[in-house]
């Protein structure tokens, strides 16, 4: 046991650093179990990484390295996700996908991503002629050949699973100290010495689930068996008056390099166009740029001309973790008390619920005692913020009941103020305008923010440019 230092917090049993998607995954499988749980996380927010900059598809798994880890854990996350979401109101659609062919080379290749599929445990592609293809979608460009069907995969709200996860978890008492960066770990009386920029922490269990920064975490536990190299990827997010242009998500045939660029519908009602895969320098060169933005658009023009000519109301870039490795880099050491959650590039989102449940039993195995707490808190039920179902300013009874539902505040995206007083009250409230936009959607729309920044600013007490101001409104 580490041994406890005189004036020092007492030691948890597991700390984890980084609140992504992943570890806030692994805080809210390890909630259920009594042990005192500690999340590390630098941003000012869960969910302030990679998480928050994705492709928000939820993948069947069809097209992963057969027999990989991540095969087998997109495949299990998925089917945890779904159901997950349910109950806790992550909004998800089960639009299906098409994966298109535009040249017979292309179109050869379908029999062979349908037997992969099968090799990866889906069984439900199938083949998509023509004529099909284009009745299924009538404003896909000009020369596609066929496509192949994957009917489930969906699309998925990707700010609400690491708040539903951490609300879970802060509920079941794993403390959350947000803004704090891990700076170096020691081993310490068989656990470990955690210096971070707000103090030293103790640990008998430490887990890296860092994302973009678990090789340096990795080589602070004496580890070096990964080196994350950043891939970027740029997405250009189109007006909700394209929604209707999309009925599925579109994907191109893959390449070796890169899973290339598709068309998809957004569960906010938007449709994106992206991702690009540039590896770059830096991990904190999220930057979108001329020649990638430029390529998306050359390649949108192909896939959906009609989706090109709509208004754009936003890019973004996100970094993939992505490692010399082709296999997510998840491992237990007992003996140095030591579990990584790294190198999870681009299906983490997915494959969440499945990696927490894995790392928990090799944990276990690895010597955490796992003893079931009694008294679990229910899951909580999030605020719903997707298109497809019923928001609080349709809700006529809501409204009647608490007339700030009745009150919009954000026009483009109809986000009210009981939602935004909602959200600033909530277990894990929001730290600047960008977290109050992924709790709610306020200044997600086409104007960006242009018309409500100042009147939401200042109903949450925030500075207008983001920053937090001390003191918000209850
Ligand atoms: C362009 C793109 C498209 C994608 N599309 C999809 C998709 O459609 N579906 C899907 O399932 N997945 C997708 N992904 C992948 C998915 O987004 C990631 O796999 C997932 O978000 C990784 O989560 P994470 O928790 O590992 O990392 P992160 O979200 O990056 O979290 C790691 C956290 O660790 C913190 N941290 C780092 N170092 C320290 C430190 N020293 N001290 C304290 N905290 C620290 C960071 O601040 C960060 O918040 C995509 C990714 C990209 C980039």
């Amino acid at each position: 046991m580490t041994e406890h230092r005189p004036g020092a917090a007492a030691p948890a049993d597991v700390l984890i650093v980084g609140a992504g998607v992943v570890g806030t995954a692994i805080a809210r499988t390890l909630a259920r179990y009594e042990l005192t749980c500690t999340v590390i996380e630098a941003g000012n927010d869960v969910g302030t990484g990679t998480t928050k900059a994705n492709t928000a598809i939820l993948h069947t798994g069809f097209d992963a390295v057969p027999g990989s880890l991540e095969s087998r854990l997109v495949r299990r996350g998925a089917e945890l996700l779904r159901g997950y979401a349910q109950q806790a109101g992550i909004p998800l659609e089960r639009t299906g996908a098409l994966l298109v062919a535009w040249t017979a080379e292309q179109a050869a290749q379908l029999g062979e991503i349908e037997a992969k599929a099968r090799q990866n445990g889906y069984h439900a592609a199938s083949p998509v002629p023509a004529a099909e293809l284009y009745a299924r979608e009538p404003h896909l460009g000009p020369g596609a050949l066929g496509a192949l069907s994957i009917p489930d995969e969906s699309i998925i709200c990707p700010w609400t699973p690491p708040l539903a996860y951490a609300t879970e978890a802060a509920r079941a008492g794993v403390r959350f100290e947000l803004g704090t960066r891990v700076l170096g770990i020691s081993a310490a009386d068989g656990g470990h010495e955690v210096r971070t920029s707000k103090g030293t922490r103790y640990c008998r269990w430490l887990v890296n689930a860092a994302g973009l920064e678990s090789d340096s975490v990795d080589a602070m536990t004496g580890g070096a068996s990964f080196t994350i190299r950043p891939r970027r990827g740029e997405l250009i997010v189109f007006d909700k008056l394209a929604r209707p242009l999309v009925n599925s998500i579109l994907l191109p045939v893959p390449t070796p390099q890169t899973k290339g660029v598709l068309v998809a519908p957004t569960v906010y009602g938007n449709v994106l166009l992206g991702p690009t895969a540039q590896d770059v320098a830096s991990k904190t060169d999220t930057a979108t740029t001329e020649a990638g933005l430029g390529s998306l658009l050359d390649a949108g023009r192909r896939i959906m001309p009609d989706l090109v000519a709509e208004e754009v109301t936003a890019t973004y870039a996100g970094l993939r973790a992505a490692t010399e490795h082709r296999d997510y880099q998840i491992r237990v050491d007992p003996a140095r008390r030591y579990a990584c959650a790294g190198g999870i590039r681009s299906t983490g989102l997915t494959a969440s619920l499945a990696i927490a449940e894995y790392l928990t039993s090799q944990l276990a195995d690895a010597g955490l005692d796992l003893r079931d707490r009694p008294d679990l808190p229910p899951p909580p039920v999030m605020p719903y913020i997707g298109q497809a179902g019923l928001r609080p300013y349709q809700d006529a009874a809501r409204i009647a009941a608490d007339g700030a539902y009745g009150e919009i505040v954000c026009h483009c995206e109809r986000v009210t103020r009981g939602e935004i007083r909602d959200a600033l009250g909530s277990d894990l409230p929001p730290a600047d305008l960008d977290g109050l936009r992924r709790r709610t959607r306020a200044l997600n729309g086409r104007c960006q923010g242009f018309f409500c920044a100042a009147a939401v600013a200042e109903l949450a007490g925030f500075r207008a440019n983001g920053a937090g101001a001390a003191g918000r409104p209850a």
